[in-house]
């Protein structure tokens, strides 16, 4: 006997998202993911939170990603090893779901590497219009790898952004960047250093992959007045500023318990003072209060921003053939008859 319709989840494989991403649009749908993100940012005291499940091991970390709003529930299965891209495996890959708080019941099984990108380059792009200086148009990409490119189309959508000065320590991963960006409309120009890359930038983006206290950015390369836009530095023993610049700026964050642990702020006192990003984005504290200002997003990613893309995906595909339906949820006759349903499926 096949399972119930009722009984399906719809699943979106890597190759369904990649065709639902083409279908909407990469522009389109970062500006979608990002409405979602900027929605639930809004309704933040709605949500259950906690700092992501970690285990760590000396090459990486596996973590799960929890968040409900009362009525639905999310989690990611995320990993981070850097040392991945060197065997030509992903750094950072994931799968996600979305439940029905009232029933239980999964309602979206699906593959969030692609996801994670979107949602981790909306985000930074409504954090960059938010709190980067007004008429900012040129980003540096400091870090060229799997991220950049969704970084910096993302900032081009969401944030005004026209120009990109890409670095990277490996040259080739700058030229795959500047590939994938040809034809985007957005003007790449590839740099030597990550000095010359901010240079007459005024929203500086770090996205590097390293196991250890890196220094991306040094004190004496920050002048006033740019938006850092943070993301590598996302774990314990994990980080890319200069702590001296993050003293000279004002910090702004996804959720402090779990930033302190996994965000350049690991560096900092635990009491030093930081806004949650939530608070400037429904209007409860300010941003942005002067041209002079550095401002940095201390991203280390939350599972709020994977509660929104899941949604975005679950509203999305439907109406589409970009899912397969999983027989994931078993479905006996009588609820109670769980072997009464084994015994049903006797060849
Ligand atoms: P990746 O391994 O594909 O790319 C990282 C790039 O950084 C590589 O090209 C590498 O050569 C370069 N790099 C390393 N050290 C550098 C240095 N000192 N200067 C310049 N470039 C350097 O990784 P990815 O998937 O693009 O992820 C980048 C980072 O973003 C990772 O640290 C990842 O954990 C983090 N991340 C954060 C979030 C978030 O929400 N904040 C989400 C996803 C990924």
């Amino acid at each position: 006997m096949k399972p119930s319709d009722k009984a399906l989840v719809p699943f979106v494989s890597v190759d369904h998202m990649m065709q639902l991403i083409h279908h909407i649009g990469v522009q389109d749908m970062l500006r979608g993911l990002a409405g979602y993100i900027e929605d639930d940012f809004k309704r933040w005291e709605r949500f259950d939170k906690t700092p992501r499940i970690a285990s760590h091991s000396a090459e990486g970390v596996i973590e799960l990603m929890p968040t409900s709003d009362g009525e639905t529930y999310g989690f990611k299965y995320v990993n981070g090893h850097p040392k991945n891209m060197a065997e030509g495996l992903q750094t950072v890959t994931a799968f996600g779901l979305l439940a029905d708080v009232d029933t239980g019941y999964p309602v979206l099984l699906t593959e969030m590497t692609m996801l994670t990108a979107l949602r981790t380059a909306a985000t930074s792009a409504v954090v960059a219009r938010a709190l980067a200086p007004k008429g900012a148009k040129t980003m540096a990409m400091i870090g060229n790898g799997a991220q950049s490119e969704f970084q910096s189309i993302a900032m081009q959508a969401i944030a005004g952004v026209s120009e990109v000065r890409l670095y990277d320590i490996d040259p080739a991963a700058t030229a795959k960047c500047a590939a994938n960006l040809a034809g985007s409309g957005l003007k790449v120009t590839a740099c030597k250093t990550a000095e010359d890359a901010i240079e007459g930038a005024q929203i500086l983006t770090t996205c590097t992959a390293d196991k250890a206290y890196a220094t991306i950015l040094t004190d004496n390369m920050v002048g006033a007045g740019v938006h850092i836009n943070a993301i590598g530095g996302d774990c314990p023993g994990k980080t890319e500023i200069a702590p001296a610049i993050l003293k000279r700026g004002d910090i702004f964050v996804e959720y402090p318990p779990q930033t302190r642990i996994e965000g350049d702020i690991q560096q900092l006192a635990d009491d030093h003072p930081v806004t949650e990003i939530w608070q400037v984005l429904s209007g409860q504290a300010q941003g942005r209060t002067s041209d002079k200002q550095i401002t940095i997003f201390d991203s280390v990613g939350f599972a709020i921003e994977d509660f929104s893309a899941l949604r975005f995906v679950r509203d999305r595909i439907e109406g589409t053939p970009y899912f397969h339906p999983l027989d994931l949820l078993a479905d006996p006759n009588d609820p109670r008859d769980l072997y009464g349903m084994l015994n049903r499926a006797h060849p």
